[in-house]
């Protein structure tokens, strides 16, 4: 981090996010006390001689945002073609020296907040402590340690396997006691895992329940993963707090999807969130389609009757319109899913559901915070907030896919990076 004589500093932009995330602020400053946003005024309006008071920060002309928040990511994965095959065969060593690498690549990003939502507790726990403590450079981090599955489930590999409903709330407490801010099951078979097929689910609605009730009186948040019909609903009927994924897939190898519009119904009803991963679907598209990359391993389960990408996107489209309140999770880690790329949701929100760019900012940044229950302290440009922010060269308001690697990184009133200089 960049030394600082005192505890104020102004950051001085072209373009600095309003508090509502739906415009800019035309050469803004944002002026940081200790940790926190102080206020937001117009270059003109800073007092004579400001910078013999404060660390004055000339960004010039970039487009200054909240710091990134991805909701979810696999920190020890590398992301990588072989990404499966390595979380498989490596040690915790090797696995906490690819978490605390990526972790600087995400902080570097402009990711400022992370929910990690599947990592062995060995490395998960121990890096975020690291992280906590400034050993390493990382963002703020909501960490779930080890995903239940069942046994040989999706993610058995680094997850906690546990079958019945008695085990599984046993898991849950587990977690809790090594602590995990955040529980994650995996209520389908995964793309990621050969032996757990993505068309089935994995737990009863009745097992999910447990462990929403188990979470909730331990006072934790609970998430599942889940590609299958079948998986969706028994999340909406377990009051899962957050559904990753939510794809339809029908338990028939031969047939598509299976969209039920009664059941997103009842989702919207109940508030829950969805993090549809749409933004590293667009990435291993354009990694195979563009660039010649391999792609994922394509699954068994799922080749008799492929799904494309236009499928997926429709049924998106369908609970976008019921009232499907979406975040920015990137599954950082999986195959293409580059620890610094969170950028590439809001390209998908944008490019693939044609959502409008501000509204896609807001996903990448304040409603993603309020989905993973911080949003009262960061998520926006505002005062009382924790400074974190995130400088794009260029306008992701006009141009989405300038939200890229940030230029600048700012974490808790702390110089993370500036003008593309790294600090850490
Ligand atoms: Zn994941």
């Amino acid at each position: 981090m960049q030394p600082t004589d005192n505890n104020r500093s102004v950051f001085i932009a072209s373009r600095v996010a309003n508090e509502a995330l739906d415009g800019w602020l035309e050469d803004h400053a944002v002026v940081v006390v200790g940790d926190r946003i102080d206020s937001v005024v117009p270059r003109g309006q800073l007092p004579s001689g400001i910078a013999e008071t404060a660390t004055v920060h000339e960004l010039g002309d970039v487009s200054l945002l909240p710091g990134l928040v991805d909701a979810h990511c696999h920190m020890h994965c590398s992301a990588t073609p072989d990404a499966q095959r390595l979380a498989l065969t490596e040690d915790n060593q090797r696995l906490t020296m690819r978490a605390v690498n990526a972790m600087r690549q995400a902080i570097l990003g402009g990711t400022t907040t992370l929910r990690d939502l599947g990592s062995r507790n060995e490395v998960a726990f121990p890096v975020r402590e690291a992280v906590r403590s400034g050993a390493i450079p990382g963002p703020r981090m909501l960490v779930a340690g080890t995903p239940i599955t069942i046994t040989a489930g999706h993610c058995w590999f680094f997850g906690t396997q546990a079958d019945t409903t008695e085990q599984v709330v046993s898991a849950v407490r587990n977690q809790v006691r090594q602590g995990a801010d955040v529980i994650k099951m995996m209520a389908t078979g995964g793309n990621f895992t050969p032996t757990a097929n993505p068309r089935r689910p994995q737990y009863s609605a009745e097992t999910l329940r447990a462990a929403v009730e188990e979470a909730e009186r331990s006072g934790v948040q609970i998430v599942a993963h889940t590609l299958a019909a079948d998986g969706v609903q028994n999340c909406v009927e377990a009051g899962i707090h957050h559904l990753i994924h939510a794809r339809w897939q029908s338990s028939d190898p031969t047939a598509g999807l299976e969209y039920r519009p009664d059941v997103v119904k009842r989702m919207a009803d109940q508030g829950q969130w969805v993090d549809p991963t749409i933004g590293h679907a667009l990435l291993g598209e354009e990694a195979v389609e563009q660039r010649g990359l391999p792609g994922a391993p394509i699954h068994w389960a799922v080749t008799e009757r492929m799904i494309s990408r236009e499928e997926h996107v429709e049924a998106l489209s369908k609970m976008d319109e019921a009232g499907i309140r979406f975040t920015s999770g990137l599954d950082m880690g999986m195959v293409h899913a580059r620890h610094d790329l969170t950028g590439a949701n809001a390209w998908a929100f944008v490019e693939w559901l044609g959502w409008p760019n501000w509204r896609a900012i807001r996903a990448a940044t304040a409603d993603t915070a309020e989905a993973l229950r911080v949003g009262d302290i960061v998520g926006k440009i505002k005062p009382g907030l924790i400074a974190d922010l995130a400088a794009f060269d260029g306008d992701p308001g006009a141009n989405i896919r300038d939200l890229g690697i940030a230029s600048t990184v700012v974490q808790s009133g702390n110089v993370i990076k500036l003008n593309h200089q790294a600090f850490v």
